[in-house]
């Protein structure tokens, strides 16, 4: 990578997240990563970080006592002349509502699966995601020093579970004990385990120094190698790029073998930041306006200070500390004045980031997640969604003294993305959903740590819910007066539809033509 020449920042600029399965090897990825773009020192410090923060706000305990991650945050490094912004995406199933808003601020993502299991169900599910978005995917099958599957029959897999092109980019020499490196087709190069940082020149797969390598195996590798190169596409840049072909890279993340293509493999090939798609128009990420959206809202971990942070994808411009931004939904001014960057070990003051950058906004209560900021113009982005919760719940307060406490907290929660909150037009108790049950344990955590409020649940007679809406406004507003024992208003006051069970709201829907049923909603 030492052929790239220095470039305007945005060029540089590489946001990015790492999606699998837990266990195949995020973190330890991450680590190395981290150790390429000299963020951190030490390895390991990716987790001491996690536990750091744990112990600073009572209701990460949960986090800590089910061993998963529920925080997302951003990591900046530099590398190849590139800035990267690693994006973490939380490891439980349960959160894959801050999953899918993270997905929706990188422009390229690394797919990381584990040698031995090939594809596993979280890996599919956040593909998914990611091909909704056309995001390109280069791919690390890691920990091939131990016993790995065929490596033809992984990216076999990947083809057919996931309908995108494979290409390998390089090949394993061996695998498990006998894992001796990596063969790279197109130079010709062989890098061994253990000397990561060498590039051996061979003359190609029939080179000595295979017999050297695999001692047992030379001429069954060289014809698998020869299978391997022949059968499969060329690497296409364009094809990448749209999402249909992946490049995939061999190695161990434990063993810091591999990284190094990878990373070089990210800032060849990865887009720089992409335009962005608002309301009114398509915002490029080179014009010289500010632009940028929140996708993720952060408590700050000091629950004695209810200040938050929020954070900001920036999609063009510069944000220079200090600067104005308009909140689109509000057409408030917002001075930024602390904007925030985030490193491996700790935080900075950013003095001015582009587009690309994930920046933390600290704030008390004025942003939300889907929210626009720009340096004056009425857009607001698309493309942070809120996904209609599959769990129902009323929420009720044994002291009824502070039912008014209670609905501001869920508001601040809800603004959060900590849950959804429905307020139903009957005029009974607020409902609240959520997409996995684990983030009714965090609800209820938080209430009592943060708010002194002690609450339960109670089952909702209501299963399902969705947003409703029409191009006719009388219809909406018939249907919704003739249902209020079944409509609440979310959070924006938009109309949601509550049905006790799928049939049910099938029975409505039929019924109900001129009406549009939709279990997503962009956040404006
Ligand atoms: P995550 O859940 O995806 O973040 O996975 P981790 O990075 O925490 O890794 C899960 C386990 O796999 C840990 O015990 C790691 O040490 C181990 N691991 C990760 N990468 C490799 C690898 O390349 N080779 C081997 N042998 N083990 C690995």
């Amino acid at each position: 990578m030492n052929t790239l020449t220095t470039r305007d920042p945005v060029s540089r600029r590489r946001t990015f997240a790492i999606i699998s399965h837990p266990d195949a090897g995020k973190t330890t990825l991450t680590e190395k990563l981290l150790l390429f773009g000299g963020a951190i020192q030490l390895a390991g410090a990716v987790k001491a970080k996690r536990n750091a923060q744990q112990t600073r706000s009572d209701w990460m305990n949960i986090e800590r006592e089910r061993g998963i991650s529920v925080v997302t945050s951003v990591m900046t490094f530099e590398y190849a002349d590139c800035v990267f912004n690693l994006l973490d995406t939380p490891g439980h199933e349960d959160f894959s509502e801050d999953t899918y808003r993270t997905l929706s601020a990188v422009d390229a993502a690394v797919m990381v699966i584990d040698a031995a299991k090939g594809i596993e169900a979280r890996t599919r599910k956040l593909f998914e995601v990611c091909r909704l978005r056309d995001i390109p995917i280069v791919t690390f099958i890691n920990k091939l020093d131990r016993e790995a599957r065929d490596p033809f029959e992984l990216l076999d897999e990947i083809e057919k579970t996931l309908a995108l092109d494979a290409t390998p980019i390089t090949w394993p020499i061996g695998s498990g004990k006998g894992f001796a490196g990596t063969y790279r087709f197109a130079t010709k190069t062989v890098r061994q385990i253990d000397k990561d940082a060498e590039v051996l020149q061979t003359s190609g797969i029939d080179d000595p120094l295979f017999d050297r390598l695999l001692p047992n195996g030379a001429e069954a590798w060289r014809e698998e190698a020869a299978l391997a190169e022949e059968g499969s596409k060329p690497f296409d840049l364009s094809a990448f790029r749209e999402g249909h072909l992946t490049p995939v890279f061999f190695g161990s993340a434990l063993r810091n073998f591999g990284v190094r293509d990878l990373i070089d493999a990210m800032a060849e090939y990865a887009p720089s930041p992409r335009a962005q798609e608002a309301n009114k128009r398509v915002v490029e990420a080179h014009e010289p306006k500010m632009t940028g959206f929140v996708f993720k809202i952060q408590a700050n971990m000091d629950p004695n200070h209810r200040d938050r942070i929020a954070f900001m994808r920036v999609c063009s411009g510069k944000l220079t500390r200090g600067m104005k931004a308009k909140l689109a939904r509000t057409g408030k001014n917002i001075p930024l004045n602390a904007p925030q960057f985030f490193f491996a070990r700790d935080r900075s003051i950013a003095d001015e980031a582009y587009a690309g950058d994930v920046v933390g906004l600290p704030n008390h209560g004025q942003l939300r997640i889907g929210d626009t900021l720009t340096e004056g113009e009425d857009i607001v982005f698309r493309g942070v969604p809120s996904f209609a919760p599959e769990i129902l719940r009323r929420i009720l307060i044994s002291d009824a003294m502070k039912a008014k406490k209670l609905r501001e907290a869920l508001q601040q929660l809800a603004e959060e993305g900590v849950v959804q909150v429905f307020t139903p037009h009957d005029g009974s108790g607020s409902i609240v959903g959520v997409v996995g049950a684990l983030q009714l344990d965090v609800l209820a955590t938080r209430l009592e740590a943060e708010y002194g409020l002690q609450t339960r649940y109670e089952q909702s007679r209501f299963t399902v819910c969705r947003w409703v809406s029409s191009d006719d406004a009388t219809a909406l507003k018939g249907f919704v007066d003739s249902h209020a024992s079944s409509v609440a208003d979310d959070l924006d006051g938009a109309p949601v539809f509550m049905a006790p069970s799928d049939f049910s709201l099938r029975y409505d829907a039929e019924r109900n033509p001129a009406i549009v049923f939709s279990d997503v909603k962009d956040y404006q």
